[in-house]
Formats: structure tokens, sequence, C-alpha cells
């Protein structure tokens, strides 16, 4: 899991851009002619978003709970495969040394087929096509976010172009082998120290998104490739130089991918493991 850049562009225009791509049908001919109507009051929305965004506190923000003609009509205005909202997914998912992420980074599990509404659209369908209220995510994420997004005016999930992760471990990884098989329990643990606050807020968003679960039943994808990967070494050069190796390799990951990157932290505890170890040597 790692931060990711928010898009620069101005989002009222971005909005106005995607008002004008609408296609006028003959069932309804008037939908740009209403949108359009509706800009004094998008504008003036746009800057309170971007007020709270930039000081962090999006959950402050107040619906404009648009009547339900004018919410169906901002509602039309997102589709995740449109062009507009496709260049926007590829401006924000490249990063600065032009990798091209298409990872979702809510859980850095699946991959990216959809934008997350951060205020949920249902609830501010006036922030529907805000850049910045997008935030590219996998379906699995979005659909166990689903409308909740704050628990009493507390926000729930990490918004990661505004929360900065930190560079402590906070996830950890116990490892049981058991007849032949590796059982794995994540868990998060602030042992380092993190803001307590932000630390609460890593809790609730691994929590609600069924993050440690989702790790374990992942597991083999870091396993076996770890063991493959190791076995051609094991005749030629011995077991502390493989281990340095492995830990560095991880290491570097946790570099591109986040320091708590889940696929890291799980090789650097196999590679310490004793049972792991004599499984390798079998
Ligand atoms: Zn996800």
């Amino acid at each position: 899991m790692r931060n990711i850049e928010n898009s620069e562009r101005d989002s009222l225009a971005f909005h106005k851009d995607v008002v004008k791509s609408k296609n006028v049908t003959k069932l309804d001919p008037d939908l740009k002619t209403r949108l359009i109507a509706l800009d004094d009051d998008i504008k003036l929305l746009y800057n309170n978003y971007r007020k709270n965004f930039d000081d962090n506190c999006l959950e402050k923000t107040v619906s404009k709970s648009f009547a339900d003609n004018n919410k169906n009509d901002l509602l039309s205005l997102y589709s995740y495969k449109s062009k507009l909202i496709q260049n926007l997914k590829t401006e924000i998912t490249t990063t600065d040394t032009n990798r091209i992420i298409n990872t979702c980074q809510n859980c850095t599990l699946s991959e990216i087929n959809s934008f997350d509404h951060i205020l949920p659209k249902e609830e501010f369908s006036e922030f529907v096509v805000n850049p910045l209220n997008l935030f590219p995510s996998c379906s699995i994420c979005n659909s166990y976010k689903g409308k909740f997004w704050n628990d009493k005016g507390r926000k729930i999930y990490l918004n990661l172009y505004l929360d900065r992760l930190p560079e402590l471990q906070y996830l950890f990884v116990d490892i049981e082998f058991e007849k032949s098989t590796f059982g794995l329990k994540f868990y998060l643990d602030n042992r380092f120290g993190i803001n307590p606050e932000l630390f609460s807020l890593i809790e609730s968003h691994y929590k609600k998104l069924h993050l440690l679960e989702r790790f374990s039943d992942n597991g083999d994808k870091v396993i076996s490739p770890l063991i493959n990967q190791i076995i051609p070494h094991l005749k030629q050069l011995d077991l502390n130089t493989i281990k340095e190796n492995t830990i560095e390799t991880s290491n570097l990951n946790r570099k591109v991918f986040g320091f708590n990157y889940w696929e890291s932290i799980l090789q650097l505890n196999l590679i310490e493991n004793e049972d792991f170890i004599n499984y390798l040597y079998k």
C-alpha cells in the first residue's frame, strides 16, 4: 500500500468537460442544459471540497442534497469506461518514474477496475466526477466500502491521496507450519509509535476492507514463487547469502510498493522462519 498523488488538473474544468462530452439524445434533449444550469452551485461546492481536501477534513463536507432529478442528471455523468474518466485514471496511476500502477492501493491485491468515490456518489452526487473525489480501486474494495464512509463524523477509510503512510512497520504476520502447509495470521501492531490517530485509521481501513484475511487467503501467491526463486540457488549459494538476497529484494520492493507491503512483510518473515528453511532443504 502506497500513497498516490492526486490529479493536478482543474477539477471544475474537468466537470465541465464531462458535461460537454455528454451526448444529447432525442429521449432527453435538455440534459446538458439542465446540467449547465447547476454550474454556479457546482462551482461553490467544488471550492468547498478543495478547501476541505487541502485541510484533509473531507468528513466535514456537507452534502448539497440535490433534488432527485438533479441528482440523477449528475450521476449520469460518471461512467468508468468513458474516455475522459479513463484518461484521468491513466494520469493518476502513472508514477513520476513512468510506472503504471494497476493494482488497487486500498488493498494491494486486486487490479484497478473502478473508481472509489471518496465521498459516496449517492450522498454527494455533486462530486460524481470531481477528480479529487475519485480514487482508483478494485471492485472488491469498492463493494466492501459501499455507501458507508464515516462513523459519527470520523472517517473510517484511509484517503491515500492525503493520509501519508508512515515509514514504520505496523503490519506483522505469524507463520505456522502444519501438515506441509503454511498457515498465516496477519495482524496490526503499533509497537513503533505511529501517531495513534493515524494508526486507528489504518486499523479501521484494514478491518473494513477485510485486508488481513484477504492477505492470508492470498499467501501462496508469495510462498510458492519465493520457494521457486530460491531452489535453483540452493546448490551454489550458502544459506546466509540466500537470506541476504531475499531480504534485500523484499526491502527494495517495499520502496516501490509501500513500507508495509504485505508480500514483502511475508517474505521477510518466511526467510527467517525455521520451518520454511527446513522445507527448502527437504
Ligand atoms: Zn482493492
